[in-house]
């Protein structure tokens, strides 16, 4: 059997389209392997959201050159870079074979045919934004052993912020019928899995029959079924009727990601986000009201062109109001084809020595803010789905709260259990203690999961989102 290494970059899209290609290969016969060293195909998975993520692709090409010429591996690069950069990658890393864009994954097949039957350097970047789309699905069989899987929803996104690149690298939205959705999930369910997180470039602006609260009210009937998330939102799609689902169904998680990417109006404005920092505490005063305590996480961009003192300012107050209980920060850095990255000199560059300190100022008042939600925790019990062993210690399990925050804990349970934890100490985005209680075992007895996690790109509290 020939074995495959796919090296993820980026956000959950992406981890997703991985376990897809995964499928796709393993339908060839390929098998996964855990490291580059001896796999006969190597595929980097990559990320166009910041430039260091195209950095660090180039530099693992170059780790993945010596297997190449050792092992005469074939490598692909994959996801946003390749859609992106199309067939520059190819003229630029001689020793790449091909290159496909996310919307190609099911033509791994033929890519490879001709790669290894023609030997020809292949390029694969078409989008497909119509109905005749097919989305990545789950095959169960790959997915027993897990408590969580990602079901995408839709994909692309039909808005405009000035900085973004996904609209170049993963085209319009097209959105998933919703049966479809049901489907996939329930035979995920049939096999153990208790926890799904409907993903999309922007999964709120649904549109696949019914709308999208209706259908995570949908999904949270599907047996089995204990917990459903969604990401990534943007904040003009949070409409009444997804505030009313979460007030009526338990089992959609309290975790909003709600990026809001500015706290200063002006900068919102030349961000082209449709939306003012008024707007936005009052949607999410009512997403409150409706759903006491709910976690809420956001992203920001420090250093946006044009943005002075000031505006900073409102972002840290901004930060300090809603009390946030984490958030993927950044600087800024142009993309191409974005408006931001062409008018940049324009708008007025923020110097990077100025961004970085800004960026410190933000996640270290981000830290305290996190810190003081965690230690409010301590000594309580959460309830934690089990997902796997800790990597904190061999008798110790790891899993999640509905809040979104990672547990590590002294306990036995099996993957796919629910069980209660005692906190005992707290870390801003962990939680470590001892479980007390079994709620509710597995629904299916399952196994560990091999598959591999994505690389963070450049942030200390986890992957990148998109908005
Ligand atoms: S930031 Fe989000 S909503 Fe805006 S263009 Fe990018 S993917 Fe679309």
């Amino acid at each position: 059997m020939k074995r495959y290494f796919i090296h993820t970059f980026g956000c959950q899209m992406n981890v997703n389209d991985t376990l897809r290609m995964g499928e796709v290969l393993a339908s060839m016969e390929y098998g996964a392997t855990p490291t580059a060293d001896n796999a006969d195909l190597i595929i980097l998975n990559t990320c166009s959201i910041r430039e260091k993520a195209e950095e660090k692709m180039l530099s693992a090409l170059g780790r993945y050159r010596q297997v190449k010429m050792q092992r005469g591996a074939l490598i692909g690069v994959g996801g946003c870079v390749a859609q992106q950069e199309k067939d520059k990658i190819l003229k630029r890393v001689p020793y790449v074979d091909f290159v496909f864009g996310p919307d190609a994954i099911a033509k791994l097949p033929e890519m490879l045919k001709r790669v290894i039957d023609d030997r020809a350097r292949v390029t694969e970047t078409a989008f497909v934004d119509s109905e005749e789309y097919v989305f990545p699905t789950a095959n169960p069989e790959t997915s027993r052993g897990k408590a969580t899987e990602f079901v995408t929803v839709m994909k692309g996104c039909d808005n405009v912020c000035a900085f973004c690149v996904v609209p170049h690298t993963r085209g319009r939205e097209v959105s998933r019928a919703f049966p479809e959705v049901l489907k996939e999930v329930a035979s995920l369910a049939a096999v153990g899995v208790r926890e799904v997180t409907l993903i999309g470039q922007n999964v709120n602006s649904y549109v696949g029959g019914i709308s999208f609260a209706q259908l995570l009210l949908r999904v949270a009937q599907v047996p089995g079924i204990a917990r459903v998330r969604f990401t990534t939102s943007h904040p003009h799609d949070l409409s009444d009727e997804l505030i009313e689902a979460f007030r009526l169904e338990p089992k959609i998680a309290p975790h909003f990601h709600l990026p809001v990417q500015s706290g200063c109006d002006t900068v919102l404005k030349r961000m082209r986000r449709d939306y003012t920092v008024a707007e936005y505490l009052e949607r999410l005063a009512k997403l409150r009201a409706a759903r006491p305590g709910i976690a809420v996480t956001t992203d920001i961009i420090v250093g946006y062109p044009g943005e002075s003192e000031d505006d900073f300012t409102q972002t840290m107050k901004l930060t300090e109001t809603v009390r946030y209980d984490g958030q993927f920060s950044f600087v800024f850095s142009p993309r191409p084809k974005t408006a931001a990255g062409m008018r940049e000199e324009e708008w007025g560059p923020v110097p990077h020595e100025t961004k970085v300190e800004r960026l410190e100022r933000l996640q270290a008042l981000q830290k305290r803010i996190s810190q003081e939600i965690s230690a409010a925790v301590v000594g309580q019990e959460v309830e934690v789905l089990v997902e796997g062993r800790s990597n904190q210690g061999v008798d110790r399990r790891s899993g999640k709260t509905p809040h979104n925050r990672t547990v590590h804990f002294d306990g036995d349970a099996a993957i796919g259990s629910l069980v209660k934890v005692r906190v005992d100490t707290a870390t801003q985005s962990a939680f470590y203690g001892k479980q007390t209680q079994l709620i509710e075992g597995p629904t299916q007895v399952i196994v560990e999961s091999p598959w591999p996690d994505a690389e963070s790109c450049d942030t200390p509290e986890g992957t990148p989102q998109l908005h």
